[in-house]
């Protein structure tokens, strides 16, 4: 299977969690810590879950959502 990696800009991000829900195997949550803006962003909580499926990506209204697939090893 396929492994990804997933950057959230956390000052674009507006904390909907839409990412959160679309996600299907549950890769992301909700941050304990405020950013500026006062929303709690989403981040990318459990790595090697993660399947560069993209969902997370097409989901998110704000465009705060980059997905890297990785090669073999790459961390
Ligand atoms: S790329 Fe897919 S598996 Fe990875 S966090 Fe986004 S929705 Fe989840
Ligand atoms: S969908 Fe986008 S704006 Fe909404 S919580 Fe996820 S990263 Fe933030």
């Amino acid at each position: 299977m396929k492994r990804g990696k997933v950057t959230i800009d956390r000052e674009r991000c507006k904390g909907c969690y839409l990412c959160v829900r679309s996600c299907p195997f549950k890769v992301l949550e909700a941050d304990t810590v405020m950013a500026p803006s006062g929303v709690y962003p989403s981040v990318f909580a459990h790595p090697e879950k993660c399947t560069a499926c993209t969902s997370c990506y097409q989901m998110c209204p704000d465009a705060a959502i980059t997905v890297f697939e990785l090669e073999e090893g790459e961390q």
